[in-house]
């Protein structure tokens, strides 16, 4: 796969200020989306599904035609209209609250019927836009507005690690967890979401992208802190890597390869 260069704004962004906080990941995992978009020429032909959450306002960002979901049921919906229009290139854009909270039945049945669908799931281990509540991808410890003596393993379980579990589905066709908090990782976030795309295009099954990404507003932390956070603390529950990739192969699953280790991929 040869990645075009792009040195200006994908013409599947908007010229226009987002409304993100200075320092959230946001920004640049829908920049890595919209260059995805515009090197598979796909701005004619893409729907996007927006979730409940702070990424609530795609619309407002990509230029392609993006429906608004009920909050966790973005993947119902992405499902409909890949199903009625087998054609369009269907992507959801989801968050931690929506994708592995209240979503979750959404998508652990989307992922196991296999749908021709691109997931992009933002995990900055919070609920964002509704202040900072524990998400399922609280780190143990963690202190939120409902966990605030912090998360503990007795009373609200272990985080819930999505890139693992959904590389266990048959129907998901690759899984990959990523990060964007310093320049090589949001490299390798670029070549995972746009392998996630290669997933949908050649009609293989679910193509699936974590990113763990900073909320610095929740984290009460600068910029410059939260990466840290998300590189030393995030990182060490959710490693990065490839869990399953079978693009191109036959409907064996290809064994992990791990960034922090094989052990902890299905
Ligand atoms: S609240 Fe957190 S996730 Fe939401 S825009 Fe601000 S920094 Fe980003």
């Amino acid at each position: 796969m040869v990645m075009k260069k792009i040195l200006g704004r994908p013409e599947s962004l908007f010229d226009r200020p987002n409304h993100y906080c200075a320092g959230c990941g946001h920004g640049v995992a829908h920049r890595l989306v919209a260059e995805a978009l515009d090197h598979y020429g796909l701005r004619g032909k893409a729907v996007g599904v927006a979730p409940a959450g702070c990424s609530v306002m795609l619309y407002d960002y990509f230029d392609v035609d993006t429906l608004e979901s009920a909050h966790g049921r973005a993947l119902a919906v992405a499902t409909g209209i890949k199903r009625a229009n087998p054609d369009l290139f269907v992507f959801t854009y989801q968050g931690d609250g929506d994708l592995a909270s209240i979503g979750m039945c959404e998508t652990i049945h989307t992922a196991n019927r296999g749908e021709n669908i691109t997931v992009v799931f933002i995990n900055n281990a919070v609920y964002g836009m509704t202040g900072g509540q524990m998400a399922p991808t609280t780190l143990l410890g963690q202190k939120t507005t409902t966990t605030p003596r912090g998360r503990s393993i007795a009373t609200e379980g272990s985080p819930i690690k999505m890139a693992e579990l959904l590389a266990g589905f048959d129907g998901v066709a690759y899984s990959e967890r990523v990060a964007v908090y310093d320049t090589r990782q949001v490299l390798r976030a670029r070549k995972a979401i746009f392998r996630s795309f290669d997933a949908q295009l050649q009609q293989a099954g679910m193509g699936f992208v974590e990113v763990l990404s900073p909320c610095v507003t929740n984290l009460k932390m600068s910029a410059e802190k939260a990466q840290k956070w998300v590189e030393n603390e995030m990182r060490a529950v959710f490693p990065l890597g490839v869990y399953k990739d079978r693009l191109g192969k036959d409907a064996a699953p290809v064994a992990a390869t791990t960034e922090e280790g094989a052990a902890n991929a299905t």
